[in-house]
């Protein structure tokens, strides 16, 4: 099979109606929605580092989508239009196959369409590059907390990490391991919040990382973050509370959004208010036993 056929076969699916021209010329042709705003962002997936090297293939087709767009959700973008660059070490069918199906799954639940990419001999590497839109001044940005404003979260902070944790061991079947394999974009989350939260990213390095990205951009602030009220499943609540703070704070590939929220007005239903944005700096966790400490700036200090 030369590479037009396998990007023939694979990778030319229905496309939305704001694509001219999709895989096939020199370039893609695209309208954008008027007066709308482009976001971009790129994601590189690597073999044995961002996704496991026995993952399924259509679990690696969904996932280095999903996280683009988790990007795109985290700036209250609506997908439009995303590029593959794919290097190979070989042309599988069956690998290909699975792949393309994966991806296809989650580009169409939301709503995004494939219009052009690259195909390589390599290691095992994905890259995509997303595009959504936004209307001017909706963006969810990271520098817009102020002092006083409510921290809260979409999804299950620690899902990620204690996902890895099950695939490591071998369970593919508990609700984290599938979170971990294929992590739900928070798109209708960005998308509720554009244009009312103060700040947002989604929380892809763990909570305490990623909030710290959120009190720089925003002018040096700090957070008070209560530890009781962080969202659990039943597979985070059976563990040890160290055990499970390190997760919740440190684990990674979340993809729930983190973000800032007026003072005095309830958060949206099904997020949940974790803190509070402070002058700073700094972060201060309140333990159920009303201790209080410093976070370690960056991390966790038992991870
Ligand atoms: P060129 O050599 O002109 O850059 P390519 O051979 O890289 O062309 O690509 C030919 C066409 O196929 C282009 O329209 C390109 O966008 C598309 N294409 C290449 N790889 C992929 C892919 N993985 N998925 C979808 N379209 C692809
Ligand atoms: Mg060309």
């Amino acid at each position: 099979m030369d590479e037009f056929a396998l990007i023939r076969r694979y990778f030319h699916h229905r496309q939305g109606e704001d694509v001219v021209l999709g895989p096939g010329d020199d370039a893609a042709l695209l309208s954008p929605p008027a007066g709308e705003q482009l976001v971009m962002t790129l994601d590189t997936s690597v073999a044995g580092r961002h996704f496991p090297e026995d993952m399924p293939a259509a679990d690696i087709g969904y996932r280095c989508l999903a996280v683009n767009l988790s990007d795109l959700a985290a700036m209250g973008a609506t997908p439009r239009w995303f590029l593959l660059s794919l290097t190979l070490p070989e042309a599988d069918p069956d690998w290909l196959r699975d792949f393309s199906a994966g991806l296809f799954e989650l580009a169409d639940q939301a709503g995004i369409s494939l219009v052009g990419g690259d195909v390589t001999r390599g290691p095992l590497n994905i890259a995509i590059q997303a595009t959504g839109s936004v209307l001017p001044g909706r963006a969810l940005r990271r520098d817009g907390a102020r002092p006083g404003q409510t921290l809260a979260v979409t999804g299950v902070p620690g899902l990620g990490g204690m996902g890895l944790r099950h695939w490591r061991a071998g369970v593919r079947d508990s609700q984290s391991a599938r979170h971990f394999a294929r992590p739900w974009p928070a798109l209708e989350w960005g998308m509720a919040l554009s244009g009312r939260a103060g700040a947002a990213l989604d929380v892809s390095d763990g909570l305490l990382q990623d909030l710290g990205h959120i009190l720089s951009a925003s002018g040096d602030l700090g957070a008070e973050l209560v530890l009781a009220d962080l969202p659990v499943n039943d597979e985070l609540a059976a563990l040890e509370a160290e055990d499970r703070w390190a997760l919740q704070l440190s684990g990674g590939d979340d993809y729930g959004l983190l973000f800032t929220w007026p003072a005095g007005v309830a958060v949206p239903a099904g997020a949940r208010a974790i803190g509070r944005i402070t002058d700073g700096p700094g972060v201060r966790l309140h333990y159920p036993d009303g201790r209080v400490s410093d976070a370690e700036p960056g991390g966790w200090r038992h991870f």
